[in-house]
């Protein structure tokens, strides 16, 4: 049988190796370790913060090994996670089918998500458990005319303790993440190499013949009759501009920005994170705790259940690389505008529970959804192969998103990613 090198565990790389397994001999390559929840105290980065011990977010792999900060030249803090399961691993499980984009260039992942629905545990059972912050919220949200809905949430309900902890990974396995896929791959026989980062793809004669990697100082090359990139919008670039195939300055990344403000038994750190959104324009407002703003932001007082945040996330414009360790993403003026507008309907919402306008801070502009360097176009919507990649390299993560979706894509990145995994079957499993 052939071998299908899929190199990275998250969303799109997991979806991809559990769609090649079987048809290929899959081998997949991941650059972290296996995930392991914070399961630590709280009161431990706690006492650290009251110390003034916690300044550069880049830290947090001290305490959490799994989530990795890069920062852009302009200061924006981009949160990934590096480990089985990758970034699904410390996301809040939001779950929601975003295809409109990638419907208009002739994708059709219809059949994508109908597997989905049948294998990953997505309901909205959580809104019975909401406290009552969440609940007084919502019913301001809606008076403002905001349009509220519950967002459904990858999770078996029945053992979700509504601890609040999802991005630092959920302690009682309550919340799906990709490392599912990874298991059922990994079940029918694929073999997983881990702490072993992929830095090029070998491309001989036009096509790709393996890869090589690192663990630790030690380098490895592993051949390959088939490659499936799947390390993340940021590191996929990475690989293929290594392997001498330009991406484009197309990059985006969904930035954050939390409005926050005192407010006495919030418990918002301990209700499950962004328990419902509402979309206005290009951005969604969500109520959540956002713990790197807490624990490294000075502005954020110590008392984690004293505060009151709003999330803002924006689909800001594709306008971003990556270059070595680099990334350069600055916001044009248009996302600067549209979040403006955002921070006044926060401050508004803010208000309405009874905060005071001049007790407000922000939090620490940050982002975790990077795609778009490599989007797909109309030209590849049979093949899925973007048509500047060797007949036998595909890329099947963010990476491919003709645009940014301001909103959570975990759910649209694996039905591509399962699509990717069957045009490869079709067109070289029995080359
Ligand atoms: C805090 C947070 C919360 C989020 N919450 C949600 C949510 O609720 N819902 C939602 O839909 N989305 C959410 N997201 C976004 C979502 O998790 C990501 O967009 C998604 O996981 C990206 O999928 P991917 O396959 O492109 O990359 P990733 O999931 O990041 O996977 C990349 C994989 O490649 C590995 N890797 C990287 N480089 C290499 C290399 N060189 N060699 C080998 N392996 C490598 C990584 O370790 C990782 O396993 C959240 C993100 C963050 C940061
Ligand atoms: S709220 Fe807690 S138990 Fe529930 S899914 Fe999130 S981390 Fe898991």
């Amino acid at each position: 049988m052939k071998t299908a090198v899929v190199v990275g565990t998250g969303a799109g790389g997991a979806a991809a190796a559990k769609e090649l397994q079987g048809s290929f001999d899959v081998l997949i390559i991941e650059a972290g370790r296996e995930f392991r929840p914070f399961t630590t105290s709280l009161a431990v980065p706690e006492r650290l913060k009251r110390l003034g011990l916690l300044f550069d977010e880049r830290h947090i792999r001290l305490l959490f090994p799994a989530m990795r900060i890069l920062k852009t030249r302009e200061g924006m803090v981009l949160v990934r996670g590096i480990g089985t399961g990758g970034t699904t691993t410390v996301a809040t499980g939001n779950a929601l089918r975003l295809d409109q984009g990638l419907r208009a260039i002739g994708v059709d992942l219809d059949a994508e998500f109908s597997e989905l629905d049948r294998e990953v545990p997505v309901s909205t059972a959580h809104r019975k458990r909401w406290n009552e912050t969440t609940s007084r919220l919502f019913a301001i949200f809606e008076d403002m005319g905001l349009a509220p809905r519950a967002l459904p949430k990858m999770r078996r309900s029945e053992t979700c303790g509504n601890c609040g902890r999802c991005v630092l990974g959920c302690p009682s396995g309550a919340k799906w993440d990709s490392r599912e896929f990874l298991r059922a791959a990994v079940d029918k026989g694929a073999r997983l190499v881990t702490n072993c980062r992929v830095r090029e793809v070998t491309i001989e004669k036009g096509r790709a013949v393996g890869v090589t990697a690192t663990s630790g100082a030690l380098r490895r090359t592993f051949a390959a009759d088939v490659v499936v990139l799947a390390a993340g919008g940021f590191e996929t670039p990475l690989i293929l501009q290594n392997s001498g195939i330009a991406c484009e300055p197309k990059l985006f990344v969904d930035p954050v920005l939390c409005v926050a403000a005192p407010w006495e038994n919030a418990g918002q750190d301990r209700e499950i994170p962004m328990p419902f959104a509402s979309q206005e324009g290009r951005y969604i407002l969500s109520p959540y705790f956002d713990h790197l703003s807490y624990y490294f932001n000075r502005e954020w007082p110590p008392g984690p259940g004293g505060i009151l945040s709003l999330m803002i996330k924006l689909a800001d414009a594709g306008s971003g690389t990556v270059s070595g360790r680099q990334v350069e993403k600055a916001l044009t003026p248009e996302d600067s505008g549209s979040l403006e507008a955002a921070v006044d309907t926060c401050v508004d919402v803010l208000r309405r529970m009874g905060a005071r306008k001049r007790d407000m801070f922000f939090g620490t502009l940050n982002a975790g959804h990077p795609g778009g360097m490599l989007p797909l176009t109309g030209a590849d919507a049979a093949t899925l192969r973007p048509g500047r990649l060797p007949g036998n390299l595909y890329v099947a993560d963010a990476t491919l998103l003709p645009g940014s979706l301001g909103k959570p894509p975990i759910l649209t990145i694996m039905a591509l990613a399962k699509k990717v995994g069957k045009a490869v079957r079709r067109d070289l499993a029995g080359v």
